[in-house]
């Protein structure tokens, strides 16, 4: 039986599936390849490409495979350009979440692990957060993953899917082989747009403001180690395999950093000046997301390795450093 990965040559797919085959599983990777890159899939992975959206393709690929398990990741992203463009957030996200659900059904799959993320909290009322806590999303982006944990809820209630919704805070840093790390085009996430300047293909960094209500003004954020996210999908993956219930996680070290503290970290590392200006607010980004992991830990016996926003910055400092341009040559 096979473990398929949608959206598995994506930022956080991509290193799952490294450790997915690290740990003995046979792997198969789905991919639209519209902002994963075909060289960070695996190579003892299966390779399909195609669109969550497309029925006929993922039910082949049911037809194929005698897939146990499902890991899904593929989604958009990015908190800007949902609020910009929340029409391609819903078709993608939920329109892709509904083919694959459909598709898991007729097909008689009933586990699945997915991606959702710290964003379906919105403007917190208390720090850590707790997964029971109230979700009132600010921006699209969180309120399409909040969706798709909903309609999981109720498929499972009408038809037995059993499911594991992982609500990350902020993933960073690379596979420490070095042979996959993090690549967006455009990118626009704080540590590899930091580590931009070091590597000499921007000037400066941009603050996206300094009066939220925090101690230096920035937002502050808890930042996750890539690795540590694609552990945490295998311990849910065999946790629902061994008949766990349906559940929420989330998933962070439970420690908070401003972005002036990350750039600080990054000057460090870098041994580079990094310069910085002040930058008007991006909408939707609530002033600070801190996790508590603790059900995490408890239930999936989950225990992050990187703890440490110097180590972290580090893996995504050999990556970056020697893969200026991502996958591209
Ligand atoms: N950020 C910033 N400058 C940048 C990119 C991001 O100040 O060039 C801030 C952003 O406002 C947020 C934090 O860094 O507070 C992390 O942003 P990122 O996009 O990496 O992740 P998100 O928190 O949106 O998931």
């Amino acid at each position: 039986m096979a473990i398929l990965v949608l959206g598995g040559a994506g930022y956080i797919g991509s290193h799952t599936v490294y450790e997915l085959i690290a740990t003995g599983h046979d792997v198969v990777v789905a991919d639209n390849l519209t902002t994963g890159f075909r060289a960070a899939v695996h190579p003892k992975a299966r390779f399909y490409q195609l669109d969550a959206r497309d029925h006929a393709a993922l039910s082949d690929l049911f037809a194929k495979e005698k897939i146990e398990g499902v890991i899904h990741f593929a989604a958009y992203s990015q908190v800007g350009e949902s609020m910009s463009n929340p029409l391609k957030y819903y078709d993608n996200n939920l329109y892709g979440a509904t083919v694959l659900l459909q598709a898991m059904q007729e097909h008689d799959v009933k586990n699945i692990v997915f991606s959702s993320t710290a964003a379906v909290y919105g403007e917190p009322e208390r720090m850590p957060i707790l997964e029971d806590d109230p979700t009132k999303p600010t921006n699209c982006y969180g309120e399409t993953k909040l969706a798709m944990e909903k309609m999981m809820y109720w498929a499972s209630q009408a038809n037995g899917l059993h499911y594991v919704a992982l609500r990350y805070f902020n993933a960073c840093g690379a596979h420490p082989s070095g042979q996959i790390g993090e690549a967006h085009n455009p990118e626009t996430h704080l540590i590899p747009l930091i580590l931009q300047v070091p590597n000499g293909q921007r000037q400066k960094i941009a603050i996206y403001g300094d009066n939220y209500p925090t101690p230096d003004g920035t937002c502050i954020r808890d930042y996750i180690h890539v690795s540590d996210l694609a552990q945490a999908h295998i311990l849910a993956l065999d946790y629902l395999l061994r008949g766990g219930e349906n559940n929420v996680f989330n998933l962070g070290n439970g420690v908070g950093f401003s972005v002036r503290q990350v750039i600080d970290t990054a000057r460090q590392t870098t041994g580079h000046a990094i310069p910085a200006e002040i930058a008007p607010k991006r909408a939707g980004d609530p002033a600070q997301l801190v996790a508590s992991s603790a059900k995490a830990q408890q239930v999936l016996g989950w225990q992050p390795e990187y703890t440490n926003l110097a180590d972290i910055v580090e893996t995504a400092w050999q990556w970056h450093r020697t893969h200026p341009n991502g996958y591209e040559k």
